[in-house]
């Protein structure tokens, strides 16, 4: 997989990834990202990649015409490659979106800045838009570094282990179970017998009602759309029907 990252800002990228597991999985070659400065693409005495919007008001445009020569040479490069732009306005980047574009074969990332991009970038040269949450951020590299990092994770081989995916909060819908380490009692909070047990039937059980439980409490939004079990459904009357009662 190879992440294309167009920017006016190239150097942000850097040293983010060189960290931990992406930078092993850089240094593998599992992944491969590219920091490309839009103003390799910009024409003129001042190779200005904006200007001033039409219309009137604050703050600069993005020019179409060099975003659009960035995409035209970095498909050349990656014919397959799914063009993303980042957005606030743009779908709310999820899991799913995750672990659906790890499957790609690479993606150009086009990140904004000033007053964000001629609406004819969005209208021709792009596939899909992603925000990363309900703000504004002065520029589209943190939104680009925060993707690359999610998709990564779902990338074969990039993990130690694929079970640290599987059982991460969204995956299968729902929130993660607490976790708990040494020592077995902290501030005197003692770790959950059941952990303690061996019992790995009862541990899996026990972890199943405790998502379950902390999605209900902290996230209902997400059992609505979850595709829960029958044994999953039980649990959760269970759960209720406690709360319910204290
Ligand atoms: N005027 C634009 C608007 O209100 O939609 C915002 C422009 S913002 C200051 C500059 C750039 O930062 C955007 O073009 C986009 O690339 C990036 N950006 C800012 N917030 C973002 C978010 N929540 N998600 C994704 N990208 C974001």
């Amino acid at each position: 997989m190879i992440f294309h990252v167009v920017t006016l800002f190239p150097e942000m990228l850097e040293s983010p990834l060189r960290e931990s597991i992406l930078g092993r999985a850089l240094k593998q070659g599992l992944i491969e990202v590219e920091s490309h400065n839009l103003r390799d693409w910009a024409e003129g005495k001042h190779l200005a990649c904006d200007d001033a919007p039409y219309g009137g008001g604050d703050g600069m445009v993005l020019k179409p015409e060099p975003l659009s020569r960035a995409v035209t040479a970095l498909k050349h490069r990656t014919p397959n490659a799914k063009v993303l732009l980042m957005s606030p306005q743009g779908v709310p980047f999820g899991q799913q979106h995750a672990q659906r574009l790890a499957t790609e074969e690479g993606i150009i990332f086009l990140c904004g800045r000033y007053a964000g991009f001629d609406e004819r970038v969005r209208a021709t040269l792009v596939d899909e838009e992603f925000s990363i949450g309900d703000f504004v951020l002065t520029g589209g590299e943190l939104p680009a570094l925060v993707m690359i990092d999610a998709i990564a994770r779902h990338i074969p081989g990039v993990l130690g282990s694929a079970d640290s995916v599987t059982s991460d909060s969204f995956t299968d819908g729902l929130l993660e179970y607490p976790q708990y380490t040494r020592p077995p009692v902290f501030n005197g909070v003692a770790v959950p017998d059941v952990l303690l047990s061996g019992d790995h039937g009862r541990i899996n059980t026990w972890r199943r009602e405790q998502q379950l439980l902390r999605t209900m409490l902290r996230r209902p939004d997400l059992l609505e759309k979850a595709d829960l079990s029958a044994d999953d459904r039980r649990m959760l009357e269970a759960l209720v029907s406690v709360a319910d009662r204290s």
